[in-house]
């Protein structure tokens, strides 16, 4: 049995992930906001530190994995906290706790990404690079332009940019070459109390009921635990540095023939360089 870090764990996927986790025996260390094994405000730098200090302290420097759920919906006037908890709040546990996960020597990491990421038409490439470089600041400058409507653009920029951190990170000497498998879960419409909260503004209920969901529905939270338990198994042994869409087709509908994407010509020496490093990738490895 294993020790595994749950953020999110009061509420919604990390809540449904935390608990079947329990089930099948393993320790669980919740990190929310509330009601959790580990209190800590994910928003602000301090309360991630601490989280990581305390996560740390619990597991004794060894940790099995984790399901990274803590987040915020498109809210409007939420644009500074949704950037820092969804984007932050993930990449500095990851930081964090890398050693606890490489010494276990085959951790797996599910990181809630979202389907906003492909469905969310115009947002700024300027907001995404800022937080790649960890510039929340200036990402949220970058989506102000919007106005009322920057609260899905900070959104989707905060997941656009989360995904692609775990698929940067999830290739390298530090992380594959340590035995973690870092992966990100992209759900669609799923009813949690994020998604009613925004169904309680009457604005938002229509636009999300007009939205395409092919299946015809909203995802559950145990529905997609249940994704989460076996992205976190030996079966997802080969799994590292995937996107994993469970969205109810919404993703294929808007962009069935964006992905797979062939390799267009000017992609060609960034090929060509990452080929030839991979020697170079494999020594480092060791
Ligand atoms: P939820 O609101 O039920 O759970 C989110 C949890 O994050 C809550 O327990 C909350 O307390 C915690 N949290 C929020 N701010 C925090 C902070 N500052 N510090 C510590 N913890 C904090 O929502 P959910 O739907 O289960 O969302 C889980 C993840 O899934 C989020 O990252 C969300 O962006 C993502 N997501 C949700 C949907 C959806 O439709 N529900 C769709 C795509 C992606």
């Amino acid at each position: 049995m294993g020790t595994y870090v749950v953020s999110g764990s009061a509420s919604g996927m990390g809540r449904a992930a935390a608990e079947r986790l329990c089930t099948a025996g393993h320790v669980v260390i919740g990190v929310d906001i509330k009601d959790a094994d580990v209190v800590a405000d994910l928003s602000i730098r301090t309360g991630r530190r601490e989280a990581v200090d305390a996560i740390l302290h619990r597991c004794g420097g060894v940790l099995d994995g984790a399901v990274l759920a803590a987040g915020l919906g498109p809210i409007a006037g939420r644009d500074k906290m949704i950037a820092e908890v969804n984007y932050f709040g993930v990449t500095d546990l990851l930081i964090g706790l890398r050693q606890a996960f490489a010494r276990s020597g085959r951790a797996k990491i599910v990181v809630v990404a979202s389907n906003s990421t492909t469905v969310t038409p115009l947002v700024p490439r300027r907001a995404v690079r800022a937080l790649l470089t960890g510039d929340g600041e200036r990402a949220l400058r970058a989506v102000r332009v919007f106005g009322k409507r920057s609260a899905p653009m900070i959104y989707a920029a905060s997941k656009i940019a989360l995904s692609r951190w775990v698929r940067r990170h999830a290739v390298t000497p530090a992380w594959a070459g340590a035995g973690i498998r870092l992966n990100a879960i992209a759900p669609g419409a799923v009813m949690t109390p994020l998604l009613a909260e925004q169904l309680a503004n009457p604005d938002e209920a229509k636009a999300i009921g007009a939205f395409p969901v092919p299946i015809g529905d909203f995802g559950t939270a145990a529905h997609l635990a249940d994704w989460m338990l076996f992205m976190l198994s030996d079966a997802a042994d080969f799994l590292c540095g995937s996107i994993i869409f469970v969205d109810g087709g919404s993703d294929a509908y808007f962009r069935a023939d964006s992905w797979p994407a062939r390799l267009p010509a000017m992609m060609l020496p960034h090929y060509a360089a990452r080929f030839l490093g991979y020697r170079r990738f494999m020594r480092d490895r060791r």
